[in-house]
This record gives C-alpha cells, sequence and structure tokens, in this order.
C-alpha cells in the first residue's frame, strides 16, 4: 500500500500524527506540501507577515525532521485542489490521508480534492481533542454554551495519549519524481524577519511547552488574566500550526499538574475554548459573515477613519487599549484579557464592526486563527456566544488597573508613559500638572488625550443596541 500523506498548515509535526503512523504501518510514504501559489506570494505574504514568519519556519523545521527520519518532504507548487488529484494519479498511490479542517474554505477545498481523486482521501481527526460539534446536548445538538459544553465534554470524551512520533520513515519511492519546488525564504516573501515573533518548528513548541507546565503552569489561575506577567503558554501559534498538537497539550498538562486540580482545569477549558470555537464554526459556518446572535444583523456599525486609525496605531489615549494595539504590531500576539478589552472598546465605545478588528487581527496574530479570532471578536462585541448578555462594556481603565496594576504591560508597549507612577499610567489624563511634568508626558502632545469619553461612550452604545435588538425583537 502507498499512501500519500498530506501535510497542510496545521499539523506541521512529525509526533502525534496520525495519517503518518497508519500511512507507515501500512507501506509506503510518500510526505507532501503543496505551496498554493496564491498564498505564498509577495502580496498575500505581506498581508500575513507574522504567520507567515511562523508557518515558514514551521514548514522548515518539519523537512528537516523527515529527513533525519531517513525520508523527503515533496514540495511541490500549485493549487492543491489540481496538484493533489494529478500527483496521486501520477505516483500511482492507494490513497491520501491528511488532517481534517474545520473551516469552511478547508472544508470545500478537501470535498474538491475528494470529487477529483481515484483513489480514497481518508481524513483524520488531530486539529481538535474530539470530531468537531461531537459533544451534544441531552437533545442530540451541539452545543451553543460554553459551561454545560465543557462539563460534557469531561463526561462524553476520553482524551487518548498522543502517537509518538515515528523513529524512521521508509524513503520516498524512486519512482516518485515531480517538479519539486524549495520552502521559500522570507526575504524571497519580501519580508524582514522579525525576531520579536516566536520561534516556529516542533521543536521550539515542545520547549514552550515544557517551560510553561514547568512554571507558570502552577499558578495559572491567578496569573492568566495578569497582563503584566508571563503567566500563560504561549502556545496558541502551536495549535494554530499544529507544530505540537492539542491532544499532546492536554495530556502533558495533565501529567504535570495533576496534583493541582484548579490550575488543570482551567488551563484545560482553555483549550476547550478552542475546541468549542471550532465546533461552532463546523455546525454554523456563515459566523465568518453573520453574527451569531441573529438579532444583531444588520446592526448600524459606524465607519470612523480617524478613530480606526487611533486604535490600529495604539494612539487612543486608553493606555491599555494602545499597549494591545502597538503589542499586536510589534510582535504578532496580544495578551487575551487585552484583546478583550481592545476588542470592546472598538466595538462599543467607537461602535465601529467586530469585523473589521477581526480582520486586522487576523492580519497581524501569529496565533490568527479564523474560527477562534471570529468567536473572540463576536464575544467581545455583544453578538456572539456568551451567556451574558450584550451590555457588558469593559472600562479599560479600571481593566487596567485591575489586570496590570503596577502598570507594566503599559511601560512596555507605550514607552512614552514609562516614567508615570502607578496610580496614573491607566488615566494619565486625570493626572495633577507636576504628576505628569515629572514623568516628562505633555497630554495631546507626547501622548494623546482620550478620544473618546468612557461614560458617553458606554451610554450611546447601550442606547443604539438597546434601539437595534428592540426593533430586531
Ligand atoms: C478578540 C479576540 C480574538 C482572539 N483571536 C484568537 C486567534 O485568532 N487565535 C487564537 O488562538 N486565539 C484567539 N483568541 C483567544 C485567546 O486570546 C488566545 O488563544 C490566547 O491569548 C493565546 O495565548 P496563550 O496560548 O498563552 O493562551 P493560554 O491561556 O495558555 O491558553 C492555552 C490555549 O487555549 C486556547 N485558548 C485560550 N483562550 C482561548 C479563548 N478565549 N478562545 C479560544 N481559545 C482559547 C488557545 O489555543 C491557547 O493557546 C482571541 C480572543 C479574543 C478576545
Amino acid at each position: 500500500m502507498r499512501s500519500l500523506v498530506w501535510f497542510r498548515g496545521k499539523d506541521l509535526r512529525v509526533s502525534d500524527h496520525a495519517p503518518l503512523r497508519d500511512a507507515l504501518a501500512a507501506g509506503e510514504v510518500v510526505p507532501l506540501f503543496v505551496l498554493d501559489p496564491y498564498f505564498f506570494a509577495k502580496e498575500r505574504a505581506a498581508a500575513l507577515p507574522h504567520r507567515m514568519q511562523f508557518l515558514l519556519e514551521s514548514l522548515a523545521r518539519l523537512a528537516q525532521n523527515i529527513a533525519h527520519l531517513g525520508s523527503r518532504l515533496v514540495v511541490v507548487a500549485g493549487k492543491s485542489t489540481d496538484v493533489v488529484p494529478a500527483l496521486a494519479a501520477k505516483w500511482r498511490v492507494d490513497r491520501v490521508v491528511a488532517h481534517r479542517w474545520t473551516e469552511p474554505f478547508g472544508r470545500e477545498r478537501d470535498r474538491r480534492v475528494e470529487a477529483a481523486l481515484k483513489v480514497p482521501f481518508v481524513l483524520y481527526e488531530g486539529e481538535l481533542l474530539a470530531p468537531p460539534a461531537s459533544v451534544l446536548t441531552g437533545g442530540g445538538t451541539p452545543f451553543a454554551v460554553f459551561t454545560p459544553f465543557s462539563r460534557a465534554f469531561r463526561v462524553q470524551c476520553a482524551v487518548s495519549s498522543p502517537i509518538p512520533a515515528p523513529r524512521k520513515i521508509s524513503r520516498v519511492p524512486d519512482d516518485v519524481v515531480a517538479d519539486e519546488v524549495a520552502i521559500p525564504t522570507l526575504a524571497e516573501l519580501g519580508l524582514a524577519d522579525n525576531p520579536r515573533l516566536l520561534e516556529g518548528g516542533e521543536r521550539a513548541g515542545r520547549d514552550r511547552l515544557k517551560a510553561f507546565l514547568a512554571g507558570p503552569a502552577a499558578s495559572y489561575v491567578p496569573d492568566r488574566d495578569r497582563m503584566d506577567r508571563a503567566g500563560t503558554s504561549r502556545l496558541s501559534a502551536d495549535l494554530k500550526f499544529g507544530t505540537v498538537s492539542v491532544r499532546t497539550v492536554w495530556n502533558a498538562a495533565k501529567d504535570a499538574l495533576g496534583g493541582a486540580a484548579d490550575q488543570l482545569a482551567k488551563f484545560h477549558d482553555e483549550l476547550l475554548w478552542r475546541e468549542f470555537a471550532h465546533g461552532l464554526m463546523w455546525t454554523r459556518p456563515e459566523l465568518l459573515k453573520e453574527p451569531f446572535r441573529r438579532d444583531f444583523a444588520g446592526f448600524p456599525w459606524r465607519t470612523e477613519p480617524t478613530q480606526w486609525d487611533a486604535w490600529t496605531a495604539g494612539e487612543t489615549g486608553y493606555p491599555v487599549v494602545d499597549a494591545s494595539a502597538r503589542q499586536l504590531l510589534a510582535e504578532g500576539y496580544v495578551h487575551n484579557r487585552a484583546r478583550m478589552i481592545s476588542a470592546s472598546f472598538l466595538t462599543k465605545h467607537l461602535l465601529v464592526s467586530y469585523r473589521e478588528g477581526e480582520a486586522h487581527y487576523l492580519r497581524y496574530l501569529t496565533d490568527g486563527d479564523w474560527a477562534q479570532n471570529n468567536a473572540g471578536w463576536q464575544w467581545s462585541a455583544g453578538c456572539g456566544c456568551d451567556a451574558q448578555p450584550y451590555f457588558r462594556v469593559f472600562n479599560p481603565t479600571s481593566q487596567g488597573e485591575r489586570f496590570d496594576p503596577l502598570g507594566d504591560y503599559v511601560r512596555r508597549w507605550v514607552p512614552e508613559l514609562a516614567k508615570m507612577p502607578a496610580k496614573y499610567i491607566h488615566q494619565p489624563s486625570t493626572a495633577p500638572s507636576e504628576v505628569l511634568a515629572a514623568a516628562g508626558v505633555r497630554l495631546g502632545v507626547t501622548y494623546p488625550r482620550p478620544i473618546v469619553d468612557h461614560a458617553a461612550s458606554r451610554a450611546r452604545f447601550l442606547k443604539v443596541a438597546k434601539q437595534h435588538l428592540g426593533r430586531a425583537g
């Protein structure tokens, strides 16, 4: 039996790779990656600079790992819907194996590939802990609320152990020839290396997992919301690109935190939020275009170019919002609490559509993921899947004071406020003039005054939402 193991951008690893394991057990193996010229083009790379860097690095490491195991990652250029069926026929493979994707365009691609193939196309679970939307309510439907979902997941799903990496991968058969191409470098795609991004690849991902479990994991509950602390795993890009499988992360956390049930439960819950977001996308792919709450359809979002520019550049005059915007552009990552505050500010204080923010985040986040990003933005905008009502409006000042109490997160990303005392760092516009002078801050000159008033913006959002939802209801 000859299997074509089709690696895609969400399983860039050799460990816990069920398609690879089964292909090896069955006989000959051809590991393949297809470089779509649409995606791996300069214009596209420029639009996704951080994800592209992580992806190229992870892909290069995957090729090295496969080479160390005795085989070769065959890399060809073309549209996968053409290339995979053509190569499967040319190389006379008996089947094509790959991991399932949950996003609608991935599903459509796989439908087309399957229709064009003359041999079986076997899709494995592996992006998630359990098949998407397989955890069901008593009534047999997928969950629409997180807490009962997470409870049911733990009852209904047993997460099995990850599959170890193979010791050896047999050589690619000699008759497998193609116009192979090299994995492009960042420079070839017109991008400069950004040293602030996390390193890609399976080894770096495993090291991150180890470091998290040996340190911050033990105080995950108190620290995960602290924007000034490195209290979370930073595994989101690894989970996005599959350099480490979610099953590996789940089990390693269980082994390491067995005696710390609260920390483990909370961390597992976050992995289940990921699971939940992908399940939602699977059940309702239209969520990429429409609000989860149908009564939010047609919501009167505003277009405000000046305020939009201030939000994206980190010049709103709200320090936490500004820190998060600058962190995003600089290192392709934003702390979860800062994402929530910033997304709430854009949608509720500025009344700009969550879809604009969603697209901006997707452009710059290294972990930018269609399902999780969409769920995060819809949740923050009040139109998503949330047990809380839409009228929770985060106060960026008090959120900052609570989750960045000394102001260190702000100081790191908004250096013009570095000398502000903690008492005023989250609201420099209320600081006495001598405090501002001592910190070298000139409002409106070195740091902007708030572009909107919190109380007035909150009241405006509530009024607009009430009117709209009243009409919709
Ligand atoms: C507006 C907004 C946009 C977001 N966009 C993305 C995105 O594009 N990609 C992405 O991976 N996450 C997204 N999140 C969720 C969350 O912010 C990140 O997963 C988290 O900050 C990543 O850091 P970490 O790996 O250190 O997380 P940890 O706290 O260590 O969590 C472990 C893993 O659990 C998952 N996870 C954690 N929190 C969430 C959550 N709220 N929803 C879904 N999964 C979660 C992630 O895969 C994460 O790596 C978004 C959240 C918001 C509010």
